[in-house]
C-alpha cells in the first residue's frame, strides 16, 4: 500500500444517501438517530471498486493533486472504515480532512443543545476514526497531520495522535509537510499553510463526489464571524474548471455542482455580478454536457444586483426542470446595529439599514428562477439584546408573510478560532436573549411547512427506496417537531432538557425512550386535545 493515505471521519467521507442536505443529520445527538439510519440512510459508508473508493469529497481529492503535483505520487484516498485492511507497514503519512470533529459547527451546535446535549454524530463519527487511527499509529509509527475547515477545532484540544494541525489552503504547504515526514525530518505542531495563487492550485486528477468543481475561493465581504477574509478572493481560470468538468462528467457524474462562497462572485470586480463571466462559466459547463449545474452557495445582494443574470444561469442551469436548488444564503441578522458591527460590508452595494429591503426583494427573484434559499442567522453576540432579535424576527416574518420558498435557520454564532470573534464566548442557551426562542418557532414552524411542499421534489434525485422513506418520515416525525418547537419557545429553551432522556442507540436506552416518548406524545396530545384524552 502506499506511503501517503488520505482520509475522512465517515460524517464527512459519505454520499448522505444522495442529497447532501440530509448531511445535517449527523448534527444532531448521535443518542436520537439510530446507527441502522445513519448507516443505510444518512450517511453510508462508501464502498471500494476496482481499488478505488466510489466517490471521493473534493477537498481530498483537490490535496491528492496538490501531492501529484509536487511530486509525491504514492498517495492513496481510503475511507475510514477501510484504514484497518489498508494501513500498514509500508504507511508513513496519514492526512485527514476534517469539518466537525468536535461537534462545534453552528449546526451541530444548535441542534445538539435542542436535543438535551450530548456528542453529535459528527463527532461520534470522528472518535471511531481516532480509536482507529490510534492503534494504528501506536503500530506502524506513520505521522498524522490533520487539515479541513474545521481544523481549528482539533486546535483548541490536540488528540496526542495527531502529530501536525494544518490550517488554511493546502496547495503550497501541505506538500513541504509530507516531505518532511517521508524524510523522517520532525513536524511543527501546528502550521497556518500560506493562500496559493490561482496558478498554483493543481486541477483534480480523479472525480469528486456530486460532480464538484470549485470555481472561486474567498469572499471579500469581510463578515467577522467567519474564518474567510477579503484578501482571500480568487476566480479559478475557465480553462481549469473545464478540466474538472469534464473529468467528473467522463467518469459518469451527469450534475456538475459549482462550489463557490457566493456563485455570484464569479470574476466580479468590487464585488458587482459579472454577467459576461458568468453566462460563459455555465454556458461552458452546459455544452461541456452537464444535465443540471447546482451550486452551493449564492448571496442576496448580488441577486438584488443582478436580477436578470440569476434569471439567465437558472435558465441554463435547468433549475426550473431540477427544482432542488437550495443554496444556502446568509441572512444573519435583521438588527442594524449588529450588521454595522460584525459585517458591515454584507449588503454592499446597499447598507445595513437597508438589509430587510434587500431580503424581501432578493427571495421573489430567486423564487422565480427556481432558487428556493436556506436562509442562515447567526444569533447570540455577546451586545445582541431583545431588541436587536425583535428586528430579526421582523426580518424572519417578511419572508414567511409573503410565503416565500425559503427556510429560515437562526444559528447560535461560534466563535471560530480562526475568524476575528475568536475571542467572544460561546453563545450557550443561558446566553442568548429570550426571544432567540420566539424566533426559533416562528422560524421553524414555517421550514417545515416549506419541507413538506419541497420534499417530494428535493427527493427526486435519490434512490426510489430511499426517496420515499424520508417522505414518509418527513411526513410522520413533522406532525410533531412543531410541538416540540413551541414548547421549547415557551420553556426558553428549558424543554431541551427532557431529550436527554432519548438514546435510540442501546437496547436499555431505546426501551426507556420509547416509555419517555410515549409520555411526551401523550401528554402533548392531551393539552392539544383535553377532552379526546379524558372520554
Ligand atoms: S458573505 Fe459569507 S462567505 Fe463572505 S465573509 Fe460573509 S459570511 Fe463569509
Amino acid at each position: 500500500m502506499n506511503s501517503v493515505i488520505l482520509t475522512s471521519d465517515r460524517g464527512t467521507f459519505t454520499n448522505f444517501g444522495g442529497m447532501s442536505t440530509l448531511g445535517y443529520v449527523a448534527c444532531l445527538p448521535y443518542r436520537v438517530v439510530p446507527r441502522p439510519l445513519m448507516n443505510y440512510i444518512f450517511a453510508p459508508e462508501v464502498r471500494m471498486k476496482n481499488g478505488e473508493p466510489e466517490y471521493v469529497p473534493y477537498a481530498l481529492r483537490k490535496v491528492e493533486a496538490a501531492l501529484h503535483a509536487n511530486g509525491i505520487t504514492d498517495v492513496s484516498i481510503i475511507p475510514p472504515q477501510l484504514l484497518e485492511k489498508y494501513v500498514n507497514e509500508n504507511t508513513k503519512v496519514l492526512g485527514i480532512n476534517v469539518h466537525d470533529p468536535y461537534g462545534l459547527s453552528p449546526v451541530t451546535f444548535k441542534l445538539t443543545m435542542l436535543f438535551g446535549g450530548g456528542e453529535s454524530w459528527t463527532a461520534k463519527f470522528f472518535d471511531e476514526l481516532s480509536e482507529t487511527v490510534s492503534r494504528l499509529k501506536s503500530k506502524y509509527h506513520f505521522k498524522v497531520i490533520i487539515g479541513g475547515p474545521a481544523a481549528w477545532q482539533i486546535g483548541l484540544k490536540k488528540p496526542d495522535w495527531v502529530d501536525t494541525v494544518f490550517n488554511g489552503e493546502a496547495e503550497l504547504d501541505f506538500p513541504l509537510i509530507v516531505k518532511k515526514a517521508l524524510n523522517g525530518e520532525e513536524l511543527p505542531g501546528s502550521i497556518t499553510g500560506r493562500m496559493p495563487k490561482v496558478n498554483e492550485i493543481p486541477t483534480i486528477i480523479k472525480p469528486a463526489r456530486f460532480g464538484e468543481v470549485q470555481v472561486t475561493r474567498g469572499c471579500p465581504r469581510g463578515c467577522q464571524f467567519c474564518s474567510i477574509t477579503p484578501e482571500t478572493f480568487r476566480s479559478i481560470p475557465y480553462e481549469d474548471i473545464e478540466k474538472e468538468v469534464k473529468l467528473n462528467l467522463s467518469t459518469g457524474y451527469r450534475d456538475i455542482e459549482l462550489v463557490s462562497d457566493d456563485i455570484l462572485l464569479y470574476g466580479q470586480k468590487k464585488l458587482q455580478a459579472n454577467e459576461e463571466a458568468l453566462v460563459k462559466l455555465f454556458t461552458m459547463v452546459k455544452n461541456l454536457g452537464a444535465r443540471y449545474i447546482t451550486f452551493p452557495h449564492i448571496s442576496a445582494p448580488g441577486v438584488l444586483s443582478a436580477p436578470k443574470v440569476v434569471n439567465e444561469i437558472s435558465e441554463i442551469a435547468g433549475l426550473k426542470e431540477y427544482m432542488a436548488e437550495a443554496p444556502v444564503v446568509g441572512l444573519e441578522t435583521g438588527s442594524v446595529k449588529i450588521m454595522r458591527h460584525y459585517m458591515n460590508a454584507k449588503p454592499f452595494p446597499w447598507k445595513p439599514e437597508d438589509w430587510k429591503y434587500v431580503i424581501t426583494n432578493a427571495t421573489p427573484i430567486m423564487n422565480d428562477a427556481a432558487i428556493f434559499p436556506c436562509y442562515t442567522m447567526t444569533i447570540g453576540y455577546p451586545e445582541e439584546t431583545d431588541d436587536d432579535l425583535d428586528q430579526s424576527i421582523d426580518i424572519a416574518l417578511s419572508i414567511i408573510d409573503n410565503k416565500f420558498k425559503a427556510w429560515v435557520f437562526p444559528l447560535p454564532v461560534i466563535p471560530m478560532t480562526s475568524s476575528h470573534i475568536k475571542d467572544n464566548p460561546f453563545p450557550y442557551m443561558d446566553k442568548l436573549p429570550s426571544k432567540y426562542w420566539d424566533l426559533l418557532y416562528i422560524s421553524w414552524k414555517y421550514d417545515l411547512y416549506i419541507t413538506r411542499i419541497m420534499m417530494p421534489h428535493m427527493s427526486k434525485k435519490m434512490n426510489p427506496v430511499l426517496s420515499g422513506i424520508v417522505n414518509m418520515m418527513t411526513s410522520s416525525i413533522f406532525s410533531h417537531i412543531e410541538d416540540v418547537f413551541r414548547e421549547l419557545a415557551e420553556t426558553h429553551g428549558h424543554k431541551a432538557e427532557d431529550f436527554a432522556n432519548i438514546n435510540l442507540n442501546t437496547v436499555t436506552g431505546f426501551i426507556k425512550s420509547m416509555y419517555w416518548l410515549t409520555r411526551a406524545t401523550v401528554s402533548t396530545s392531551a393539552s392539544r386535545n383535553p377532552k379526546k384524552i379524558s372520554s
